[in-house]
Formats: structure tokens, sequence, C-alpha cells
């Protein structure tokens, strides 16, 4: 059995992929980059976006004609656009997906998998389709029929998939190509289909987790999974209704997992979950919180770097400011969005903070952990935003000068508050010039904040090649590029470089010392 795995979205889908991948190939699934190869296609999807929906509906549409063509296909839908409480509005709409997955729970699949394995004609592997048109990760898809779209939703854009503006990147290559997309939130729009590292172990578990034992090389990097859901309800914010609410994994079953993943070489774990900083909150006053957690995997040998995100202003509190100041391999790397500079703006988000509350943090962090990195969030052209309230945003963002600002531009989600009662009155032009204002300005601090590592010996961790280069990052997150003709394999070691480059995006530099 061959299975494709497409994921858009988090790194909490790029968790989840993981554990899908694993449970396909403890039943004998062989990963393949072709979907046209697969016996089994797996989406796992993100609806935070409308683009990221638009992209997923229309993956989704293109492989009509293949199911048509192969019956014996089996397409599973998995992620928010499933949702937890499922969507039986989908089976009318898609009728040619065979199973509905909630996010990172592969069961359904599973079972349905070994239930027609168990009959007595099971369609016969996939011989390779020889010609459909292939529905390639890097290139739009199709534009969505948008049958998901409730009342009064904005049609899709021809250029929703990069945004009406291409909101924000927040990582950039040397030649200024995009390494990531980012929406609301931060999450990454990046696509993914990579094999991932099977689990020989039975699913179980929150939601069919299964710590993953992998036999394939993953990446230097893997996100795991520390608390799922989401138990606040920002008005525009589509998680919640999708996700659940808030349960965090037990602390040994994240140990059980990040071992195997250190066991087949990663070296750094990032830490995940809507609010990751209420990781045990749930779990009652004696659990471990997240400075125990984040103790704990630091840990565990072979894992050199830990990062977690992403943070609420309300929960990052002192205890966590020390765990990052005191544990050697917990990284000062810091994402706690901000979403909006102006207090009232705020308020309809249903933030639960004020800006000075924000300010303060920033100043806390900046105190006990000196050059570190912080990256923010913002959405620009929140229902009733002002032309006022969105300059406080950007004097805000001038003030503190963040990192990283991942800035996206705001549609509504259907099923939210704001969708349900605030009209989505900002004109998309003038969302897009303040997007454009955002990122000029922040292309700008960036270029600042970088330049003043040029010179500077910095330690980075090599993730692999890219375009020649070798590229790492540096424990407050840089993207660092080198040139190294000498045929070592720096993949996964920790490596000195000088920077003898800086840009918004990226640096590059010369190894030291390894
Ligand atoms: S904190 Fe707010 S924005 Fe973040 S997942 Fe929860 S509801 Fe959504």
């Amino acid at each position: 059995m061959k299975y494709h795995l497409w994921t858009i979205g988090c790194q909490m889908n790029s968790a989840d992929s993981r554990h899908v991948g694993a449970a396909l190939e403890a039943l004998g699934g062989v990963p393949t980059p072709d979907p046209h190869q697969a016996d089994v296609i797996v989406l796992n999807t993100c609806v935070v976006r409308q683009s990221a929906e638009d992209r997923a509906a229309g993956f989704l549409w293109s492989l009509k004609p293949l199911k048509e063509r192969r019956p014996g296909l089996v397409i599973a839908l998995m992620g928010c656009m499933v949702g937890v409480k499922g969507n039986g509005r989908l089976r009318e709409v898609f009728p040619h997906v065979d199973v509905f997955l909630p996010p990172g729970d592969a069961r359904g699949l599973v079972e349905w998998l070994t239930e027609r394995a168990g009959q007595a004609h099971p369609p016969a592997p996939c011989q390779g389709e020889p010609h459909p048109p292939a529905p390639v990760e890097s290139e739009p898809h199709p534009p969505s029929p948008s049958p998901l779209r409730g009342e009064g939703e904005r049609s899709p854009s021809p250029l929703a998939e990069r945004g009406l503006g291409g909101e924000v990147l927040a990582e950039r290559g040397l030649g200024g190509e995009v390494l990531a997309e980012r929406g609301l939130g931060g999450e990454v729009l990046a696509l993914v289909s990579e094999p991932h590292p099977p689990a020989p172990s039975p699913l179980r578990g929150e939601g069919g987790r299964s710590p993953s034992l992998p036999t394939r090389k993953p990446g230097v990097s893997a996100p795991v999974a520390a608390l799922l859901g989401c138990n606040h309800v920002c008005s525009y914010c589509i998680i919640p209704s999708r996700r659940g609410p808030e349960r965090s994994r037990p602390l040994d079953e994240i140990l059980t997992e990040v071992r195997s993943l250190a066991a087949a070489g990663v070296r750094e774990v990032v830490l995940l979950g809507q609010i990751v900083d209420r990781y045990g909150y749930d779990l009652g006053a004696t659990a471990p919180r997240l400075p125990d957690l984040l103790a704990a995997t630091a840990a565990v040998e072979g894992i050199v770097r830990v990062r977690f995100l992403t943070s609420h202003p309300t929960y990052f509190d002192d205890r966590l400011v020390e765990a990052v100041a005191t544990l050697p391999a917990v990284c000062e790397h810091i994402e706690v969005p901000i979403q909006a500079g102006d207090d009232e703006v705020l308020a309809r988000m249903r933030r639960g903070y004020r800006v000075d509350d924000y300010r303060r943090l920033i100043e806390r962090l900046r105190a006990r952990l000196p050059g570190c990195a912080i990256a923010t969030d913002v959405i620009v052209g929140f229902p009733g935003e002002t032309e006022r309230q969105f300059q406080a945003t950007l004097d805000l963002l001038a003030e503190l000068r963040m990192d990283v600002c991942h800035v996206a531009m705001y549609s509504p989600r259907p099923g939210t508050l704001a969708a349900r009662t605030m009209p989505d009155d900002v004109p998309v032009e003038e969302k897009k010039r303040r997007l454009d204002a955002v990122n000029a300005l922040q292309e700008q601090i960036a270029a600042e904040i970088n330049a003043r590592l040029l010179g500077q010996r910095v330690e980075i961790l090599v993730e692999g090649r890219q375009k020649g280069r070798w590229k790492g990052r540096t424990r407050t997150n840089k993207l660092v590029f080198f040139d190294d003709d000498s045929g070592t394999d720096w993949r996964g070691r920790l490596v000195d470089v000088r920077i003898t480059w800086t840009g918004p995006w990226s640096l590059i530099g010369d190894v030291v010392a390894a």
C-alpha cells in the first residue's frame, strides 16, 4: 500500500501528519510523494485562513477524476476542515472522499483500511497512474467552487493562493523566495508531503496519537504536540470549534515520543500548543506545567535544542521565563502574538489583555533574557479597525521592534463570533495597504536587528541543504546559510559560524568551528 500525505497549516498539523504516517506504515504502508502512485491519499487540512481552505478544497476537487478512474483509491480528509465534531455537510460536497477524520486522529482510517483488508476482494494496489495531471503542491490548485462557505462570505479571490498581497512571509531565502507562509496566529501555511516515520506501536493516547518509533530518518527538528485544542474564544478564531477544548497530553507520553524521535536522529523538538504556556492546566493543580515539560524534554539524550510555541501574553509567567533563562537547551526564541496595538480592537477580538500588559511582558522578557528573539502576530483589517487604530498597531511595532511579525489580513471564518456579529467592513484594498505597511516596517526593523549580528559568531543547528548551500538556525531562530565544498555532512550538527552578510530574512556566514 502506497500512501500520499498532503499537509497544510500549522506545525500542529505537521506533528499530526507524522502520527498518521506512522499509523499507515504500521499497516505496511509506504509513503510516496506522487498522489497518482498512491493507494491512499490523506489531506490534512487547515481552515484558519480562507486561502488554506481554498487550497485544500482545490486539491480535493482535483482528485475527483482520479477517484473516478480508480474507485479503489482511498481518499481521507482530516484536520480542521472536518473538526472534532465532524462535518456532515462535507459528505455531500465531496462524495469522492471515503473517510473523514478529526484533527490528529487516524483511528477511523486505520479501522476503515483494516476492515477493508478483511474483505474478500480488496482492491488491487495501485500500479501507477500514467497520465493524469499531477496536483503539484507548490503550484496553485484549481479554485475551489467554495461549497464550504457560508452565506455572505467572500468568494474566493484568484489571488487567494498567496493572499491578496501575499500575507506575510515570515521566512525568506537568500533570493527573497518564500520558505514559509504564515497565517493568523503565526501558523505556517507551508505544504509538507514528506515520508513520515512509522510507528509500529498500536494507536493509543489522545486522539489516537502514538509515540512514534521512527525507522526512517526524520528531519533535524520535529514538532511535538503538547497541548491540543483551546479554551479561549478569540472572536475571529475558528480553532476552538475545530480542535475542541484544551487537552494536555500526559508528560510520559510526550517524552516517549521525544525519545523515539531522538533515537531516529532528531536534535531539536518544538513543543506545540495553541496556548502552549497552559500545558498541564487541565491536568490538576499538581500536574507538571510547561517549565517541567521543557526541563524533561531538554534532558532527553540526543536533544540539543527545545523550542515551544505559541505563547499567550496572559500566561507567560515568571516560572516560564526562568525556565528559558536557565535550561541550556531551551532556546531564547519566543512566539507571543499581540494581534493589534489598540485596546478597543483587542477587546473586540476578545484577547483578554491590553496593550500595556503586552508591553510589560516584552520588557520582562528582554530584562531576563537579553538577546532573546521575539516574534509576534498581527491581524490587519479586523472589523471596525479605524485608520487611527491601525496606526496604533504600526506605532507599537515600531516601538517594540520585534524580530519577526507574522501579519495576516482578517477574513471572517464561519461560526466565529466576529463573523456572526461584526461586519467585515474594511475594504480588501485597504486591508492590503495595511498589510503592506506592516511588512515594510517589519522588513526594515528585521534588517536592522539582523545587521547587528554582522561579524559575530553564532551557533547554528544545521537542518540541511537548500539551493547548493547548507542552512541552519540560530538559537534565536534566525536562518543562516553557509557554503562548504569539503563533502562534510553537516546535517544535525551544531556549528559555529561567523556572520558575513545579513538581510531581513536570512544571514550568511562562514564556519569557524564545529
Ligand atoms: S488563543 Fe485565541 S487565537 Fe489562539 S487558538 Fe485560542 S481562540 Fe484561537
